[in-house]
């Protein structure tokens, strides 16, 4: 959902649109919009700068990790409104880094953004499931296969 659209004609984003959740919350652009980041960090070293930063009261990071909180919980609330499903599960190296501090926040703000039915209906939780859960997710595809088709590999 990083490229639905929280701000039209916003900040740009490296899907080539403007003003998709990624380009306010995705981890590069948190560390490109902080003040504080160093020149020349990368993203994993500078979300985790901001990160201390924040947990420090520094009011620049604090402040763009309460609108990262309250923009995740709006998106939370649009998947709540849409498809109101039992769980969110927020995960990635960067959600997983970030998800401790910001979890609270995001699910006070899905509740102000959400219809109040679905919303009491769906729980918020950070992945168990650690920060490549997406490749072995993607990883699974193949074996599931092989084992479908009896290990002999056709389909
Ligand atoms: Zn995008």
């Amino acid at each position: 959902m990083g490229h639905t659209k929280v701000h039209v004609g916003g900040r740009p984003c490296r899907c080539g649109a403007r003003g998709c959740l990624e380009a306010y919350v995705g981890a590069a652009a948190l560390v490109e919009r902080w003040d504080g980041a160093l020149p020349g960090v990368g993203e994993k070293a500078g979300l985790a700068a901001l990160l201390a930063a924040a947990e420090a009261g520094r009011p620049g990071a604090v402040a763009l990790l309460d609108e990262a909180a309250e923009l995740l919980g709006a998106a939370v609330a649009d998947l709540v409104n849409l498809f109101a499903p039992e769980r969110v599960v927020i995960g990635g190296w960067a959600g997983l880094l970030l998800g401790p501090r910001l979890l609270p926040a995001i699910e006070e703000s899905a509740t102000r953004h959400a219809l109040a039915f679905p919303r009491s209906r769906t729980a918020l939780a950070l992945s168990e499931l650690g920060p490549d859960a997406v490749t072995l997710g993607a990883a699974t595809l193949p074996l599931c296969q092989f084992l479908e088709s009896g290990g002999t590999g056709a389909r």
